[in-house]
């Protein structure tokens, strides 16, 4: 499904398709449904959006939470955003989402999360509209949430194919306040070139790299030489999908500044996220930073 809504959004115009394979029309009635659905779930209030902690490899402290949106429907359970974000890009939706998305983190900033701050993620659709710093400007004014609480996530793919649209918003973006993080890097054609186009605040190291860690030889080069490169330019590196103690220790020893993963905490509703981690690992990424100093 998610493969065909992406063809759609990028090939052919509106409501027009550019291919047909066996078993189409099913999944073109099949996404129309889930194309309506998605269009009443902001009504429905069927949205919520999930916080999952980003630590500080060093102290182990909580830094802030990224924001991950959760379908919950009433027919269909609880639908990935995998795959009802392509669905929403393809069909325009994901504009109006977007915004019920930083709506709705302003309103949990206010509702108070102590100083941490959140992270976005911001579709290349949404991205790229015209008016798009200036609604989320109007969004984090009204609801007088200071910016710097803000980091917006984007993927390499809203910078591919553009001339300088994309690195305009983002000065723009940087001017009034916002941080700025590139999400599931590595997984681009030409992901060094877009470090050296545009300062990013943050670099995520995309998650396949750190679950190689134990399976490949070349997973410890490459997250070493992203911790370099990010250190070298002034960036925060953080690893994603960090799922074991070893990964952590790894990461941490090689100088990852921040980890994100199901060890650290998977992501939950607003009143159920962690304040503090899990004793073991906080106690295990002291000592290692203990015995680093010591060294
Ligand atoms: P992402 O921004 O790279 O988010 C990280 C994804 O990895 C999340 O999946 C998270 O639940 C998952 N994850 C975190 N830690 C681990 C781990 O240790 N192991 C494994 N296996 N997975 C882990 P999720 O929540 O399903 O989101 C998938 C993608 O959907 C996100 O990837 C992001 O690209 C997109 N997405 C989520 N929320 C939003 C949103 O509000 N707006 C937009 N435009 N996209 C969103
Ligand atoms: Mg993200
Ligand atoms: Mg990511
Ligand atoms: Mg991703």
């Amino acid at each position: 499904l998610a493969d065909i809504a992406l063809y759609h959004s990028k090939n052919s115009g509106r409501n027009r398709w550019a291919i047909y394979r066996p078993g189409m029309d099913a999944l073109v009635e099949k996404r129309r449904e889930l194309e309506t659905a998605l269009g009443n779930a902001i009504e429905n209030e069927e949205f919520e959006l999930y916080l999952q902690p980003r630590i500080d490899s060093r102290t182990a402290n909580i830094l802030g939470y990224e924001a991950l949106l959760r379908w919950i429907s009433p027919e269909r359970g609880m639908v990935s955003p995998a795959d009802f974000i392509p669905v929403a890009e393809a069909s325009g939706k994901i504009i109006a989402i977007g915004e019920w998305v930083i709506a709705e983190a302003c309103r949990i900033i206010q509702r108070g999360l102590e100083d941490k701050h959140v992270s976005i993620n911001v579709s290349p659709l949404q991205f790229r509209r015209d008016g798009f710093v200036e609604k989320l400007a109007e969004i984090v004014g009204r609801h007088a949430v200071d910016p710097s609480r803000i980091e917006l996530e984007i993927t390499e793919s809203v910078l591919i194919d553009d001339d300088q649209g994309a690195e305009r918003t983002l000065a723009r973006l940087k001017a009034a306040g916002f941080s700025i993080a590139l999400d599931d890097f590595g997984t681009g054609y030409s992901s060094l070139s877009y470090l050296s186009r545009f300062p990013f605040d943050t670099i995520k190291v995309d998650r396949s790299f750190v679950s190689n860690l134990g399976q490949s030889d070349s997973a410890p080069v490459i997250i070493r030489s992203i911790v370099e490169l990010g250190a070298g330019l002034g960036m925060q590196v953080v690893a994603e999908g960090v799922e074991n103690i070893d990964e952590a220790l790894f990461l941490a020893a090689a100088g990852c500044d921040q980890l994100q993963g199901f060890l650290l905490g998977k992501p939950v509703p607003v009143e159920k996220r962690a304040m503090v981690i899990d004793d073991t690992v906080s106690t295990a990424l002291k000592d290692l930073q203990a015995g680093q100093g010591a060294a």
